[in-house]
């Protein structure tokens, strides 16, 4: 059975077939470090770690990159304003400081690491695969200065007093991805006052650091002089450097179709050879009440608030995962609730079925590696193949879930639960998201009791001990002691 998915460029659902039999190439375009990542920035990272497992499982071999922006992503998102790295470094160190003064580059490089580490601190707490690769812009500077001169060099670009812009009019498939034409967006962009560009569609390619960005601080010399990059050009480069001119899969949230990812397609086929991406998977915004969910607007919902609401970053995995990728989520408390006893049930059901034995391990994947069909007769059981058929069929994960309930409702009858292992391995690896809590998601607090009463385990104040496993119970956490080791268990 072959896997189809919704194309964003061609508009309709396609049969995906990778470049390479058995390998899949995917570009994910990762965060702007300079903030805390939101519930809208996980889910769509998550429909490209769900997707990623479903190829795995199926029997590819995924090289997935996904790149740190670390400069250049400015706060109009097209070629205006601050670069919203500068801005939100400046304002962290005013306030440690308590007061302004110039910032260095070290200084807001070393707080766009802090932000980025929370960053993969998340996603590990998500349970998200590392992927193949995950480059930062900053370190990608040569490769996209690379491309630059090729666009200029081939008349798709040129030189103003302020930047190197791309011609949108050099491209006339510019605006076939978002369903845009060069007129439309035309008429909604305007000329920056110091800006000398052509037609009011082209975008950035490189800043120079004049004018207006006279104060840039994250600058690298350039055949053009001291600059930066416009924020669409480091996909480009990033995803050529690691997976070649062609790919097979690019993801990324709805926001992104419209510039970014229109400009990418632009840069990087007038400077290749090839078809930029073979197929385009986009996910769809999620709403937090009647506001769009955004870091500029203030209204968004991080780890640490889904912590403090007392759930674990898996139940928020398994929410997010639980509505197909098409369908635009409305957030809710009560939606969270459902989700945490929906997979919790999951849980205990796996429980009772039993751990996967050797047997079991060899018997997958229930796919033939790369072929995409699914290996009837051995191992894949009806539920597998349901379970599959809805996984084919643009990552139906709605009607996945649905089959696991099926057969755990089916099992009760009687039929002897070892055969559902399989099964349960299947949906386990797909969803990531049954696996037992890992330390990441117990709360700090938490964390900082068992900490204190390890120690007081040590030093054998076993009142102590006792007294810290009741504060933790309180706060709806069991200890339990295996040797020297505690283990904790929400209750
Ligand atoms: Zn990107």
């Amino acid at each position: 059975m072959p896997l189809r998915l919704y194309d964003t460029y061609s508009k309709k659902e396609k049969e995906f077939i990778p470049r390479k039999k058995g390998e899949v190439t995917m570009y994910t375009c990762g965060p702007t470090v300079y903030g805390r990542p939101h519930i809208g920035n996980y889910s769509s990272f998550l429909m490209a770690d769900l997707l990623r497992r479903w190829l795995e499982v199926s029997g590819y071999t995924v090289k997935h990159v996904k790149n740190i922006t670390d400069v250049g992503h400015l706060v109009a998102d097209r070629d205006g304003g601050e670069d919203k790295i500068e801005k939100q470094a400046r304002h962290v160190a005013r306030e440690r400081r308590g007061g302004g003064g110039d910032l260095t580059k070290e200084e807001v490089m070393s707080i766009a690491r802090e932000y980025e580490a929370q960053y993969l601190e998340d996603e590990k707490a998500l349970n998200m695969k590392e992927p193949f690769a995950r480059p930062r812009a900053t370190e990608t500077i040569p490769e996209m200065i690379a491309i630059i001169e090729v666009l200029l060099k081939e008349g798709h670009a040129y030189e103003t007093e302020d930047g190197v812009y791309f011609s949108v009019e050099s491209f006339p498939a510019y605006g076939k991805l978002s369903g845009n034409t060069i007129e439309n967006v035309a008429s909604g962009s305007r000329i920056e006052v110091d800006e000398k560009k052509k037609h009011p569609a082209d975008f950035a390619l490189w800043k120079k650091t004049v004018g207006s960005n006279a104060d840039h601080i994250l600058r690298w010399t350039s055949p053009w002089g001291e600059g930066f990059p416009g924020w669409h050009i480091e996909c480009s480069a990033m995803s050529r450097k690691f997976l070649g001119e062609q790919i097979d899969l690019h993801t990324g949230g709805e926001d992104n179709i419209f510039p970014h990812h229109e400009c990418e397609i632009a840069q990087s086929e007038c400077s290749g050879k090839k078809p930029f991406v073979r197929l385009w998977l986009h996910k769809r915004r999620i709403d937090l009440g009647s506001e769009k969910m955004s870091k500029s607007l203030g209204n968004v919902l991080t780890i640490p608030d889904i912590l403090a609401m007392g759930f674990s970053p898996l139940d928020l995995r398994y929410y997010l995962l639980s509505v197909h990728y098409r369908t635009q989520l409305k957030f809710t408390k009560k939606g969270l609730e459902d989700a945490h006893k929906a997979r919790r049930r999951v849980m205990e059901w796996m429980e009772e079925v039993g751990g996967e034995d050797r047997e079991e391990k060899k018997r997958r994947p229930a796919f033939a590696p790369g072929s995409q069909e699914l290996r009837t007769g051995r191992g894949g059981d009806e539920w597998q193949q349901k379970f599959a058929y809805a996984m084919y069929s643009d990552l139906n994960t709605p009607g996945a879930l649905g089959v696991v309930f099926e057969a755990m409702a089916a099992s009760r009858k009687g039929k002897e639960l070892g055969s559902y292992r399989a099964f349960l391995s299947l949906v386990r690896e797909t969803f990531g998201c049954f696996e037992p809590e890992s330390a990441g998601s117990i709360p700090g607090t938490v964390m900082e009791l068992l900490e204190q009463r390890k120690a007081a385990r040590a030093k054998k104040d076993f009142a102590a001990s006792d007294r810290l496993r009741d504060e933790i119970r309180t706060l709806g956490y069991e200890v339990r002691d295996e040797g020297k080791e505690q283990t904790v268990k929400k209750l």
